[in-house]
């Protein structure tokens, strides 16, 4: 099997070092090697990414830029079946998700396209006469990109598309268990007309490629998605230089379901919220915290809801859930879950698939009753389709379960009342709260962590701050 290349200044490049081999996590069977991308790997790219910012990039026009990207777009959303193909064999979303992750990553860059031309300074009053006082927004420089295996197309375009509208050149460094499809996304590029270097790929592990690229004294800034652990290595390696970061983190984000909600939107709304992608997401759903006058009829609903799942081959359209990633990920639910077991009840799943999906890294929905917000199960993210329930009383006990976890990535509440729904989305210290809605996300809203979720947002107009330096320029008229 031949291993991956790199995409190095326009071209496709062989690794020097060592190769990783993957396997399909659905079926346990090898799917290819993954170069490990070296320190002169990693010099070659930051490279190829300074001459191209300095030989042209950062000075080319905003709409140059938004053409290269619509173009971009389309053939994503021309590629969308084969880049799905790929994400799927690689980690397992099933089919109808990842598909649609490869066509909400072209919209997501044809939004940011539409910004490429309209990234302006402002001209601020003085309060002396004769000044012109104004400032500019120039691109920061480097960007390195690192990115996880979840959510491969979607996290990649988080990340390039309002660096590219804002000028910058890009080293992409994709998860090793999940390279090929963002590896793809780098020769779209090329083809679609971006200059050499605009936009590098660099494949390997995080320890060895991704930490050169953090140490590297050629990066500007470094831009994070992954492990709230690897942010914390990220953020002191980058802050030894100064670097710029943004870091997108990990998440144990709370559902609160009152008594007055939509039941069974809330309870379809709850299993999405945490099963979807096999539970695999930051932003998943996985406190479930349900008002106690409701709570038995409200887990019955989403015991019912949840035991209609279709869990199996990820790459048939009607899949729900496929497996979890890997091994090790499988080995790391299943703990968690056995150790919820001490204090609280396994209502539903809880084991590995066995049958036609036994070499498979499988596990179906698992409900955890009876839970407290002092459990691991309830305190450390999973990433895995386990949600722990929890009874309050209160809006305000509600609102203080939910604040109690080191994390504020999201939260949702279900309410008819729209007094409550303002006041919890007031009060959740989370970056994004849903009313009677879970995991949607909009490529012009902002979308980040408070406390251990993460530094900086994605999204919008806040994603272009941190794409961008501010100078000021202050001129004295005569
Ligand atoms: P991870 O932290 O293990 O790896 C993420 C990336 O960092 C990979 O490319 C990896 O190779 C690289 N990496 C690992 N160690 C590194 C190091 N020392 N230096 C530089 N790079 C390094 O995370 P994962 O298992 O790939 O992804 C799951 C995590 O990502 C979860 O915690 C999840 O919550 C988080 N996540 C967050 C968001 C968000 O937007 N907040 C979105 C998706 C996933």
């Amino acid at each position: 099997m031949t291993a991956t290349k790199h995409f190095i200044g326009g071209e496709s490049r062989e690794g020097s070092g060592e190769t990783l081999s993957n396997v399909n996590p659905a079926n346990g069977k090898p799917i290819g090697e993954i170069t490990v991308g070296t320190r002169d790997d990693v010099d070659a790219a930051v490279d190829a990414a300074r001459r191209a910012f300095d030989d042209g990039w950062s000075e080319s026009s905003g709409s140059e830029r938004r053409k290269l990207m619509l173009r971009l777009a389309s053939l994503i959303a021309e590629e969308a079946q084969t880049l799905a193909q790929l994400s799927t064999d690689d980690m397992g979303m099933p089919i109808g998700f990842s598909w649609g992750e490869a066509l909400f990553a072209a919209e997501y860059l044809e939004y940011f396209a539409g910004w490429a031309d309209k990234i302006t300074g402002d001209v601020v009053p003085v309060p002396a006469p004769n000044v012109l006082d104004y400032t500019l927004r120039e691109p920061v420089g480097v960007v390195g990109a690192i990115i996880p295996w979840n959510a491969p197309i979607s996290i990649t375009m988080f990340k390039l598309a309002p660096a590219l509208a804002a000028g910058n050149t890009i080293v992409l460094k994709p998860s090793e268990l999940a390279t090929r499809g963002p590896l793809r996304i780098a020769e779209l590029a090329a083809r679609a007309g971006f200059p050499p270097g605009v936009l590098n790929c660099v494949t390997g592990s995080g320890a060895g490629t991704g930490a050169a690229l953090v140490a590297h004294p050629g990066v500007d800034k470094i831009s994070f998605t992954g492990g709230t652990e690897t942010g914390r290595l990220i953020a002191a390696s980058a802050g030894r230089d100064l670097k710029r970061i943004s870091l997108e983190l990990g998440g144990k984000s709370a559902n609160i379901v009152c008594a007055d909600a939509d039941l069974d939107a809330a309870a379809a709304g709850a299993c999405a919220a945490v099963f979807v992608m096999s539970g695999q997401q930051c932003i998943a759903g996985s406190r479930l915290l349900v008002e106690r006058a409701v709570y038995d009829e409200f887990m019955g609903r989403v015991s019912v809801a949840a035991r209609g799942y279709v869990v199996g081959d990820p790459l048939q359209m009607t899949t729900q859930l496929g497996p979890l990633v890997s091994q090790r990920q499988l080995d790391r639910v299943l703990a968690y879950v056995a150790e919820a077991r001490d204090g609280a009840t396994i209502t539903l799943g809880g084991e590995r698939l066995g049958g036609d999906l036994a070499d498979g890294f499988f596990v179906g929905p698992t409900i955890v009753t009876g839970a407290r917000n002092d459990m691991k199960v309830a305190r450390e993210e999973i990433f895995g389709p386990v949600v722990a329930a929890i009874p309050f009383d209160s809006l305000d006990e509600a609102v203080a379960i939910a604040n109690d976890s080191p994390y504020g990535l999201a939260g949702a509440v279900w309410t008819n009342d729209l007094s409550k729904a303002h006041t919890v989305a007031r009060r959740i210290k989370a970056g994004t709260i849903w009313v009677n809605s879970y995991l949607a996300i909009n490529p012009g809203a902002p979308f980040g962590g408070f406390k251990a979720s993460g530094i900086g947002r994605e999204g919008g107009k806040h994603a272009l701050d941190v794409y961008t330096e501010t100078k000021n320029v202050y001129v004295q008229l005569r």
